[in-house]
């Protein structure tokens, strides 16, 4: 080492993709391969709602309703979380940012401390598929492992391939209704943040409709070659 050698920032990827498109799959995969950490905007806010913060009660009905979180709450709840000591190994921003305003508050964060986006990662995917991925989707109520009715269902019935768990939940927003609202809001508001991103150079396109590993293998060369 020698004086001049700066120190490298951890990455910080995003995972850009309507509700469905497999960016909280993805981002487990990423975090066990690469050591990241996940952070789901989406799971913050459901720990803010169970937990009745302030945040959370202003959040449980947009939420319900399929509609986007305020910037600034979505926000304030991602600055806390990027500041806890684990997100210096790098970070999969998985939901986040939704809006041209958090891309920016996202941009203005990082450069505060140095830091700047590696890739965003655009899962592209047919939205008539996504109403019945979501709509048949759960988790593992341990370990948050994510299964599907007809797509991944647990090697052993009821039981949790992870960690064993028999108990599984379904979110309130997994519903027909909500995901036609939810898939509108992407198209409203989040799909611009692709051009928002290709102008950086950041941009990483992939088809997003096959086999989960299959997208997890070609995910696993972009983020290798894009935190080189
Ligand atoms: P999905 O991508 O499957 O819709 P998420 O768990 O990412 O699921 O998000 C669930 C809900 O949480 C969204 O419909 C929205 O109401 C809220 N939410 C999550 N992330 C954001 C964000 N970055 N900005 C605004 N709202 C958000
Ligand atoms: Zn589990």
């Amino acid at each position: 080492m020698d004086g001049t050698t700066t120190q490298t920032a951890a990455p910080v990827l995003i995972l850009l993709g309507p509700p469905g498109a497999g960016k909280g799959t993805q981002a487990r995969m990423l975090e066990e391969t690469f050591g990241l950490v996940q952070l789901s905007t989406g799971d913050l806010l459901r720990d803010a709602v169970a937990q009745g913060t302030e945040a959370g009660q202003q959040a449980k009905a947009v939420m319900e309703a399929g509609q986007l979180v305020s910037d600034d709450i979505v926000i304030a709840i991602l600055r806390d979380r990027l500041a806890q000591p684990d997100c210096a190994r790098g970070v999969i921003l998985d939901g986040f940012p939704r809006t041209a305003g958090q891309a920016e508050a996202l941009d203005a964060l990082l450069a505060e401390n140095g830091q700047k986006i590696n890739a965003a990662i655009s899962l592209d995917v047919d939205d008539a598929a996504m109403v019945t991925r979501i709509s048949g989707r759960y988790t593992c109520a341990a370990c948050g492992e994510g299964y599907h009715d007809s797509f991944k269902t647990p090697a052993a019935e009821g039981r949790c391939d992870k960690c064993d768990s028999t108990e599984f939940k379904r979110r309130a927003d997994d519903n027909a209704e909500t995901v036609a609202a939810r898939l509108d809001a992407y198209h409203e508001q989040t799909a611009p943040l692709i051009d928002y991103y290709a102008a950086q150079a950041a941009l990483m396109r992939i088809n997003a409709m096959g086999q989960i590993d299959e997208i997890a293998n070609k995910m696993g060369a972009i983020v290798k070659a894009a935190t080189r």
